[in-house]
């Protein structure tokens, strides 16, 4: 196969399909030709893994997922692809194209149909920007067995998320993120490396997958709740905060900051991973 992401190459597929470009779909195919390469190594691939793609587009990165993986499973929603990713991916026979919505499809299924035979199962994804958050939500709430997510996203988004818990960029999703992962910025990609140029930078990151935080935490969906609640209100003190989100007295909430020595004039920003899981310990028992 031709160079895919050579903007002539990407033209001529594009014209020979008609293919016209969806804003509301988030379709923006790399055009520089280093990308894709760097993505699939830093993913760590080999012959014992398989990897889910999100969005392959034209199947650029896809080409070289598959040329390091056991298997790769691209998940597209926009079935005017299906006939040009058949053409792009023709010669691997280790990859399979569904047609489906991320957001909808069952990936505890997928994973237990299509990844029985594989080591390791890792996430390698230019993330449509409309769904950032959500999926990658959707990929660590559902506690599917992941390795590692490697992923293209706003830079603003990889910024927040890796801003760290306990600093004044920190939110709801850093907090999320970091429960389940570890994350870091690999590196900085620019709008031109696009076709079409979205309005802003970008940056690939990776979540390295753990499963430490569960253990701790008394009940997960509390813990969530409290996050949320700090995060909703962000300027408020904690004592306000969580009073409002967790629809508990004042009192109550005092007594809660007191025994664990956390003064009641903190703000989000100001609590780490660890005072985040004793709060939303000690407010499981209200
Ligand atoms: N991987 C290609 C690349 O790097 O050039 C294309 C990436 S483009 C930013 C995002 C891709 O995600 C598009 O192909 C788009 O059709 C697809 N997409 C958008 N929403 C989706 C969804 N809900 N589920 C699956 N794919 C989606």
């Amino acid at each position: 196969m031709e160079n895919l992401s050579n903007i002539n190459n990407i033209r001529k597929i594009l014209k020979k399909h008609n293919f016209k470009f969806s804003h509301s779909l988030g379709q923006n195919f790399i055009i520089n030709p280093e990308i894709c390469p760097k993505m699939a190594d830093l993913s760590e691939l080999d012959e014992s893994t398989g990897v889910i793609e999100i969005g392959p587009g034209i199947g650029v990165l896809t080409n070289e997922l598959a040329k390091r993986a056991k298997k790769v499973i691209s998940i597209e929603i926009d079935r005017r692809l299906l006939p040009v990713l058949s053409e792009t991916l023709f010669e691997f026979s280790n990859v399979k194209v569904l047609n489906a919505d991320i957001l909808k499809i069952n990936l505890k299924e997928l994973i237990l149909e299509e990844f029985n035979d594989v080591e390791n199962i890792v996430v390698c994804a230019n993330l449509p920007y409309y769904i950032t958050s959500p999926v990658i939500i959707k990929l660590l709430e559902g506690k599917l067995r992941l390795k590692s997510i490697v992923a293209m996203v706003q830079k603003e988004v990889a910024e927040r998320i890796c801003a760290g818990v306990g600093t004044r960029e920190s939110s709801n999703i850093t907090v999320t993120v970091n429960y389940y992962s570890k994350p870091k910025i690999l590196f900085p990609v620019s709008r031109s490396d696009f076709m079409p140029s979205p309005k802003v930078d970008s940056a690939v990151i990776k979540l390295d997958i753990n499963d430490d935080n569960s253990v701790k935490v008394k009940d997960e969906e509390v813990f969530f709740k409290v996050v949320k609640s700090v995060f909703l209100q962000r300027r408020k003190t904690i004592l306000n905060s969580l009073s409002k989100g967790l629809n508990l007295d004042k009192v109550v909430i005092e007594e809660v900051l007191l025994k664990l020595g956390l003064d009641i004039n903190l703000r989000a920003e100001n609590l780490t991973m660890e005072q985040f899981i004793s709060l939303a310990n000690e407010c499981t028992s209200y």
